[in-house]
């Protein structure tokens, strides 16, 4: 049997168009602060940098903030996805003069029930402490992150929706802003009629707040040698939202079948109000077998009774896929910033697996950064010693505390679903203690996959759906004339190609004999490709996925 190691297969990350060390256009737009990404972590992060300024002002203090966020969906929340059930905490120390019914929420959490699956049976099993989601709310990522940006806009900042940031602009080993990606290039990578230059904006502090595996983030700790005791691993998830003719009664959590037992993973199933359902399902990207293709693997989920009975005579309203840092604690940078920038939320790697966590832990992470942030201002002094005060503000709260109490149950599964299993229940029974010290992992693209013939799948178009039509289904708006933002490597035999088309949800890749063909238009952004196959890299504002619902 042949095996594929993706690493050789993939190229490096192009540093020298990621940091830029040049000086900034003549007719650059300055700002104090300048955001990238508008997810909770930047909203929240913009939200408490204007009201921190607001108060300052109105006690007869310093001038106006000029706080700036760049995001690359078209508009607000169209490249949003989670799942999602939301600890509201962050929300309530954000809006602490607002109740839960204010917040975006669709509703309280009900009953919950975690099963374990065979292909036709579900045995319900005691719901693990991790998995507990009494008090939390049911919610769509997409409508949360329009409300916050309301909220943003009312406080006077800056939203620049459709500004996909493309490079840091650097100067020694400070950060001075980002330059845009430009627009209207044609196929061939030259300008067309529509051609627009990229626009540089620069700022004394720079927050990356972009999101799962952020190609300036990656840039920058790579420029700066910024490493953690464990790599960054990571998880795709592949969700639906659907119309159904009857509620959903509980939060509904999975374990087992159709995922191969030696692949970590699990779904969700969540009531979204009355009549819609969002479902998904997350698999960790170190799966062995080549084969594995996590959208198919979601299509035949939901011929099993438990799902296909809730969602039988309804209709699928939307589909989307999206990566999730599954590292943890031990794969948390040695530092989230230096001279002139900071790293919160996704990109920081804030998120608890067991619980399947992070909205709640990027919001607070993007709070402490606008303190931090806002302080360096004050004092005149934006170099990474001032900004530090977010890595120990980060460290001192709940954020580093509940990810260390779960630092090694992810990297327990990589021996198996079965032995994991144990082993997470002792770190559950301990308070994070068993094993001692830190399972070491190894990169996602480092992990050796088996290559097996994939099973045929015929979706019926009614309750599954093969590839194209889901990226359909995601609203993806991408000119078709755009040229490739993907970095394929060298050496692609048919078999990686195979590799390539099955682990991409959007059916960007394809083998053509022993050749890889390439649709860059249906991508939609997961970044999962950029974590074990070809790099991905901004493209023209506006471009991938209008999720609504997600
Ligand atoms: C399938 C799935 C299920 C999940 N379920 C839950 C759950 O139930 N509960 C929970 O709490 N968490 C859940 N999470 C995790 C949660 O969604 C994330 O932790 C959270 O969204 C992180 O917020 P963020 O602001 O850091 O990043 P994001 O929400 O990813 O936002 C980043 C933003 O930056 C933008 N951006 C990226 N690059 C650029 C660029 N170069 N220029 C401009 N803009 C850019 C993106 O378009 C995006 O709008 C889930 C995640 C997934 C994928
Ligand atoms: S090509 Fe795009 S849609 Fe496909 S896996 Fe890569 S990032 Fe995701």
């Amino acid at each position: 049997m042949s095996t594929i190691l993706p690493i050789r297969h993939q190229v490096s990350l192009p540093l020298d168009r990621l940091i830029l060390r040049k000086p900034p256009l003549a007719e650059a737009i300055e700002m104090d602060v300048l955001i990238v990404g508008a997810g909770p972590a930047g909203l929240a992060c913009a939200i408490e940098l204007a009201r921190l300024a607001q108060r300052d002002q109105a006690a007869g203090g310093s001038a106006e903030l000029n706080i700036g966020v760049l995001e690359k969906a078209e508009s607000l929340g169209e490249h949003s996805l989670s799942g999602a059930v939301v600890n509201p905490r962050a929300f309530r120390e954000l809006f602490p003069e607002l109740g839960p019914g204010d917040f975006p929420f669709r509703q309280p959490v009900p009953d919950e029930a975690v099963y374990f699956l065979t292909e036709g049976r579900a045995q319900r099993i005691p719901t693990p402490p991790t998995m507990r989601n009494a008090g939390y709310y049911t919610a769509s990522l997409c409508e949360m992150v329009r409300w916050l940006g309301e909220k943003a806009e009312g406080l006077g900042v800056n939203l620049f929706t459709g500004f996909p940031a493309d490079a840091l602009l650097v100067e020694g080993t400070a950060v001075r802003g980002v330059r845009t990606t430009p627009s209207g290039l044609g196929r061939d990578g030259r300008p067309t009629e529509s051609f627009a230059e990229p626009t540089d904006l620069t700022a004394r502090v720079t927050v990356l707040a972009e999101g799962t595996r952020g190609h300036l983030g990656q840039a920058y700790r790579e420029w700066q040698g910024i490493t953690s005791p464990n790599p960054q691993i990571f998880a795709l998830g592949v969700k639906e939202v659907w119309e159904t003719a009857r509620p959903l009664e509980h939060v509904v959590h999975t374990l087992g079948w159709p995922l191969p037992a030696d692949a970590f993973g699990g779904s969700f199933m969540y009531p979204l109000g009355r009549n819609q359902v969002a479902i998904g399902l997350v698999v960790g990207l170190d799966y062995h077998d080549a084969g594995l293709d996590i959208h198919e693997l979601l299509q035949q989920m939901k011929l099993h009774p438990l799902f296909r009975r809730q969602l039988e005579g309804g209709q699928l309203l939307e589909w989307g896929a999206k990566t999730i840092p599954e590292g943890g604690f031990h794969a948390l940078p040695g530092r989230f910033g230096g001279d002139g920038l900071l790293m919160v939320g996704d990109t920081a790697g804030l998120v608890d697996v067991p619980s399947l966590k992070g909205i709640h832990y990027a919001m607070h992470s993007g709070l402490l950064a606008a303190r931090a942030a806002y302080s360096a201002l004050r004092a005149g002094d934006v170099s990474a010693r001032p900004l530090s005060a977010f890595d120990r503000a980060v460290h001192d709260s709940y954020v580093a505390r509940d990810l260390h109490r779960t630092r090694n149950m992810r990297l327990a599964f990589k021996d198996g679903l079965y032995l994991g299993g144990v082993k997470a229940g002792l770190m559950t029974i301990t308070g994070g203690r068993f094993p001692g010290g830190r399972i070491d992992m190894s990169d996602d693209a480092a992990a050796p996959r088996r290559v097996t013939p994939a099973e045929p799948f015929t979706p019926d178009g009614a309750l599954t759906f093969g590839k194209l039509d889901a990226v359909f289904k995601s609203g993806n708006a991408t000119r078709d004339t755009i040229p490739s933002h993907l970095l394929v490597g060298r050496d692609v035999s048919g078999e990686v190609a195979d590799f390539y088309a099955r682990l991409c949800p959007a059916g960007v890749y394809e083998r053509v004999g022993e050749e890889l063909r390439v649709n860059p238009p249906n991508c939609i952004d997961c970044k999962a490709t950029d974590v074990v196959g070809p790099r991905w890299t901004p493209r023209e504002g506006g471009s991938g996925p209008k999720y609504r619902l997600m």
